[in-house]
């Protein structure tokens, strides 16, 4: 090496007050020149360097969002809230594809029943139960301790996670109504059902029970009342008749209201 670099360029680089090109030239000399790289580092703030170090593991290690939470952020859902709906268990595609799966194999019954949309009708209504029943807890949730240190704990994070669950399900057993035979009022019959069954769901575990007993408490409820319905009005679909509509919809108005006001209870760190 014939030349370094002078002091003045070196001290005008470490502090930042140094033009492009200068820059430029010096680091080019810097990759082939040990003594130069040792004047450079002398003069370095080693607490500056920590920082910088810090900040490019901080990028390199960070987790890299996932295709459904970018998808949730670019259609204008915030950052915060896209990773708490993108971690909730019911709605990771394993969930989904199981869910799918499942209402497929109940229209393919109803099909083989020769149009009895009864296999459909009544399972469609537990699938948000199920969803909502892993879409928090202990056991299940992969961001559970992440969860109760976000200002969004508890009642909000439920009401948020529930809602999408929700609506995932609806969209997807809605697509398996399409596939039902002899369309019909039977294709919309298990809606109401679906909302009053996942709100008792919540109702139930409003009182300190899992959210999965709550939900398997109402699922049993639910298929015992369909066959006792059938059996005592001597009519297959007779708890998806109009009067029964009705019931459930006065039903989940008034658990939405258990829900409400034992709102508290989903705060606590050992429930949710
Ligand atoms: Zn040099």
């Amino acid at each position: 090496m014939t030349w370094h670099a002078q002091d003045s360029i070196i001290a005008a680089y470490v502090s930042g007050r140094i033009d492009d090109a200068a820059a430029a030239s010096l680091e080019t000399h810097l990759l082939a020149c040990e003594a130069c790289r040792g004047a450079v580092s002398g003069r370095v703030d080693p607490t500056a360097m920590d920082r910088v170090w810090a900040g490019v593991r901080e990028t390199i290690d960070r987790p890299a969002p996932g295709l459904g939470e970018r998808a949730l952020v670019r259609v204008g859902i915030r950052e915060d809230l896209a990773r708490l709906l993108a971690t909730t268990p019911a709605l990771r595609a394993s969930w989904l594809g199981a869910v799918a799966a499942t209402l497929l194999f109940s229209v393919v019954a109803s099909r083989a029943l020769g149009g009895d949309p009864l296999p459909f009708l009544s399972l469609a209504p537990l699938v948000p139960v199920a969803g909502v029943a892993i879409a928090f807890g202990r056991p299940i949730d992969p961001a559970w301790e992440l969860t109760l240190s976000t200002p969004t704990g508890g009642f909000s994070l439920m009401l948020i996670r529930s809602a999408a669950v929700l609506a995932t399900s609806v969209v997807l057993a809605g697509a398996a109504a399409l596939a039902l035979p002899g369309a019909g009022w039977s294709m919309v019959a298990w809606l109401l059902p679906a909302l009053c069954l996942t709100v008792l769901s919540l109702a139930a575990s409003s009182t300190g029970v899992a959210t999965t007993v709550a939900a398997g408490i109402v699922g049993t409820v639910w298929v015992t009342a369909v066959l006792l319905a059938a059996r005592l009005a001597d009519e297959p679909l007779a708890a998806f008749a109009p009067g029964a509509q009705a019931a459930f919809a006065a039903l989940a108005l008034l658990a939405s209201i258990v829900v409400a006001v034992r709102h508290t209870s989903f705060e606590r760190p050992a429930r949710i």
